[in-house]
C-alpha cells in the first residue's frame, strides 16, 4: 500500500528523507500526517522519524537546531522551513501516569511504532509513499476504528492523556472506539486526575470543534472522563443537554466554549480560568455567554451588543443558533453592524474636545462622556462632534 505524497508539504520534505537514507539510515513520515493523507484530509505539519541518532542527524545536515534533543528531536532547516526529525525511541518508566521520564533511542521503526497511542497514528510512510504498517493501522483506518497499539489498559496507564486523545480523535475524525479501547477508557478514567489541565484542555477544545462532537462527548461521559475535568464533575445534566444539541460542527474555540457555558450552570470567568484558557479567549467567551440568553429571548439591545464587542457578538450568535432552531443570526449580525459606533474610540466627542470647550478634567467629565456614548449607541443622538458637544455642555 502506498500513500500519495504529492501534497506540497510532503514534496518539500521528501529530500530530507532521501538525504538521511543516502547516509545509510532509515527515515519515514510518521504520525498524523500519514493518517490524514490516507484519509484525504488537509496536512498541517509533517513529522519525520529516523533510525539515525540525534548526533548523526546533525552530521547529515548543515543547519539544524536542537529543539528537543533530549527527546531525540532535531530541527532540520531547509530553504527557510524547519522539519522536526525525531530518532526512533521507546519510552519507559512512566511515573504518575504521565509523560515518560526516560526515552531510549533505538534503531527499529517497529519499536518506535509500538510506543505510539493508536494504530492509525502508528503508520509510517517511506519517501516513495510505501506504508509500513506493523500494527494493523490501515485496516483500522478503513474501518474508522480507534484502537490502542497493544494493550489499551497498559497504554492508558502509561499516559492517561491518551484517553482524552481517544475522545478527541473520535470527534475530530468521526471514528469509533474499538471495544477493548472503549472498556479501558471506562476502567481508567480516574487516572486523568494526574494530567495537567492545560493538556486536557488542548484535547477537549479539539473535541468540541470536531466533526463528530456528539460521539466524542458521549464517549467522554460514558467513560466518566468528565468527572476528572475542571468544574465538570457535577455537571451531568448540563453536559447531557450539551451532548443533545444539534450535531453541526462548531467553527472555533470562542463559539465552542460559549455554547458549552450556555448550557452549564457555572460562572464563565471562573470556568475558563479553571480550564487555564488564555485571557483574551476568556474575555470573549465570558462576554458572549452573558449575551446568549439576551439573544435567544430577543431582549438584547444596542448597549448589550456594544458592550459585548465584535468577537463576542459573533460567538454568541453562533452559539445561539444551536440553542434555537429558528434563531435569526443574520438579523442580529445586521443589527450589530448597524450600531452607530463599535468602540469607545469611535465616539466623535473626546475628553479633549470637552476641555477645549471649557470643562474641567475630572470624574464629571468622564460621566458626561459616558452619557454621550450611551446616547449615541442607543441611537438617541447622532455621532456628530458639534451636536454631542452642545448636548454635553447643556447637561
Ligand atoms: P494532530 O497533529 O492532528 O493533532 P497527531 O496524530 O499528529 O494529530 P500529535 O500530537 O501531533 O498528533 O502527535 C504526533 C504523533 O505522536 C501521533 O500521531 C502519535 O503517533 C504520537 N503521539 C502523540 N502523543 C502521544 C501520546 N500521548 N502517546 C503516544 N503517542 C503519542
Ligand atoms: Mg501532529
Amino acid at each position: 500500500m502506498r500513500v500519495d505524497l504529492t501534497h506540497p508539504e510532503f514534496v518539500a520534505a521528501i529530500p530530507i528523507l532521501r538525504r538521511i537514507e543516502e547516509a545509510g539510515y532509515e527515515a519515514y513520515f510518521v504520525g498524523g500526517c500519514v493518517r490524514d493523507a490516507l484519509l484525504g484530509l488537509p496536512i498541517h505539519d509533517v513529522d519525520i522519524a529516523t533510525s539515525a541518532y540525534p548526533g548523526e542527524v546533525k552530521q547529515i545536515f548543515r543547519r539544524t537546531v536542537d529543539t528537543g534533543i533530549q527527546h531525540g528531536t532535531v530541527m532540520v532547516l531547509d530553504h527557510g522551513t524547519g522539519y522536526e526529525v525525531t530518532t526512533f525511541r521507546t519510552e519507559s518508566t512512566y511515573q504518575d501516569f504521565r509523560r515518560p521520564d526516560k526515552v531510549t533511542f533505538v534503531r527499529s521503526l517497529k519499536e518506535d511504532q509500538l510506543r505510539r497511542d493508536f494504530t492509525i497514528n502508528a503508520l509510517a510512510a517511506r519517501h516513495d509513499g510505501l506504508i509500513i504498517d506493523n500494527f494493523g493501522g490501515l485496516a483500522d483506518l478503513d474501518a474508522h476504528l480507534l484502537r490502542a497499539v497493544g494493550n489499551a489498559q497498559d497504554r492508558f496507564h502509561e499516559d492517561a492523556l491518551r484517553m482524552m486523545r481517544a475522545v478527541r480523535f473520535e470527534s475530530q475524525l468521526g471514528f469509533t472506539l474499538e471495544d477493548a479501547t472503549a472498556r479501558a477508557l471506562a476502567d481508567n478514567a480516574p487516572l486523568l486526575k494526574h494530567i495537567a489541565v492545560e493538556r486536557i484542555a488542548a484535547e477537549f477544545s479539539r473535541l468540541l470543534k470536531g466533526i463528530n462532537r456528539t460521539a466524542g462527548l458521549s464517549s467522554m461521559l460514558t467513560a466518566g472522563l468528565d468527572k476528572y475535568c475542571p468544574m465538570l464533575a457535577d455537571q451531568e445534566t448540563g453536559l447531557a443537554k450539551f451532548a443533545d444539541l444539534p450535531a453541526r460542527q462548531l467553527p472555533d474555540d470562542a463559539s465552542a466554549w460559549t455554547l458549552l457555558l450556555s448550557v452549564l450552570a457555572v460562572p464563565a470567568v471562573r470556568f475558563m480560568k479553571a480550564w487555564k484558557q488564555p485571557n483574551d479567549l476568556t474575555g470573549i467567551v465570558s462576554r458572549a455567554a452573558k449575551l446568549v440568553p439576551e439573544l435567544v429571548t430577543a431582549r438584547a439591545d444596542n448597549a448589550a451588543l456594544f458592550a459585548a464587542g465584535a468577537d463576542s457578538v459573533a460567538a454568541a450568535i453562533t452559539a445561539a443558533s444551536y440553542l434555537q432552531p429558528d434563531f435569526d443570526g443574520q438579523g442580529w449580525e445586521k443589527r450589530y453592524a448597524a450600531l452607530p459606533i463599535h468602540s469607545a474610540g469611535e465616539l466623535a466627542l473626546t475628553g479633549q474636545a470637552l476641555m477645549d470647550a471649557g470643562m474641567k478634567p475630572g470624574p464629571a467629565l468622564g460621566k458626561i462622556l459616558a452619557k454621550m456614548r450611551t446616547a449615541v449607541i442607543a441611537g438617541e443622538l447622532p455621532n456628530d462632534k458639534q451636536v454631542l458637544l452642545q448636548a454635553a455642555l447643556a447637561k
